[in-house]
């Protein structure tokens, strides 16, 4: 009897114990598991990112929106600035113009993965223009699985340009294509978005998309030093300037971006595309003429201001039409009697 005891009893005492190793070891897993969705994302491994686009932040290249962190109807990026639309979910890195895109600048991996989506073949063409078709709003992009719950997703890609395929292991800085409009787009631009179990994270933080903002927030967060630095905070930029023989609007420069350039018989006029003006700020127009003096001048306060602001001037030709040669326009944009930013353009009239 005892042995038989024994015998039915050990399966019994194993199973149980190795049932307690087992539900032992599941606990710390869910813990484990528990723990990185309530703390900092940071918890979980990821390596540093680098950035996703191949251009000089400030120069060939702007980030004109980061994540918003505000969970109401307002709009805060994570330094607790404009620098967003409400509910905005990534970090968008522009090109200042159409030409530029067509130039090519290539978007590249942030971090080593595997690919798991991608999208091609959705037109260049801004939502000013055209309504985007429903489900496609991030236009041509790609997903990748960084592993540990990590995701980045790359947005508004140029049709045509998508160059890795579903399954594809790709290490930091593999090409994945080429900045475009594509999608929900109103202008050139990569749409970056990384996630975390799902949940969305400001890469300036580290942190989930709700937790509040910081005036004081330095913004290393996942970057690696060398995007860090690229990336640093400049709520205001002017995107570009022209000069025009028509009156300027956006649209048109959305389609042609050069607008129609000037000719001797039309007015002339000036225009800039700027990003994060305050109202307050103060604007100035100059154009020179072919002898480098003064054709035209105006100084014009921001009455409003906001993400994106537009603004020109103008005048109409001499009787004579304007001289023939190069035009020199020059947009200067001054807060608080201090220079923020300005930008000139050349332009030849025939
Ligand atoms: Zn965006």
């Amino acid at each position: 009897m005892p042995d038989v005891m024994v015998s039915i009893a050990k399966p019994k005492v194993f199973g149980f114990l190795h049932g307690l190793a087992f539900i032992t070891i599941s606990l710390s897993v869910s813990w484990l598991a528990l723990a990185n969705s309530t703390s900092s994302a940071q918890s979980s491994p990821l390596p540093k990112l680098m950035l996703p686009v191949i251009c000089e932040v400030g120069q060939s290249c702007l980030v004109q929106k980061l994540v918003d962190h505000d969970s109401g109807s307002e709009r805060r990026d994570y330094r607790c600035g404009k620098l967003t639309t409400d509910g905005h979910d990534g970090v968008d890195i522009r090109l200042r113009t159409l030409d530029d895109m067509r130039a090519g600048y290539r978007v590249v991996a942030a971090a080593s993965g595997t690919v798991l989506r991608t999208r091609d073949g959705e037109p260049d063409i801004s939502t000013r223009v055209r309504d985007v078709i429903a489900g496609k709003e991030a236009g041509n992009g790609v997903v990748i699985d960084h592993g540990n719950g990590w995701q980045t997703q790359y947005s508004h890609m140029l049709q045509g340009s998508v160059t890795v395929q579903p399954g594809q292991k790709i290490t930091a800085g593999t090409p994945l294509g080429l900045i475009g409009m594509s999608g929900n787009s109103e202008f050139p631009h990569l749409h970056f978005s990384i996630r975390h179990n799902g949940v969305t994270i400001d890469p300036f933080t580290g942190g989930h998309q709700g937790t509040a903002c910081d005036p004081t927030a330095k913004g290393k967060g996942l970057w690696d030093p060398m995007a860090s630095t690229a990336l640093q905070y400049a709520p205001t930029a002017i995107i570009s300037v022209g000069l025009s023989s028509s009156l300027p609007s956006r649209l048109a420069m959305t389609q042609s971006n050069e607008s129609q350039p000037p000719n001797s018989t039309e007015p002339m006029f000036l225009w800039a595309d700027v990003m994060g003006a305050k109202p307050g700020d103060i604007q100035t127009f100059t154009i020179r003429g072919p002898d480098g003096q003064v054709t035209h001048s105006q100084q014009l306060d921001v009455n409003d201001g906001g993400l994106s602001w537009f603004a020109f001037s103008g005048k109409r030709p001499p009787t004579s039409g304007w001289p023939k040669g190069k035009y020199s326009g020059l947009y200067v944009i001054r807060r608080d009697g201090v220079v923020i930013a300005k930008r000139g353009r050349i332009d030849t009239v025939n």
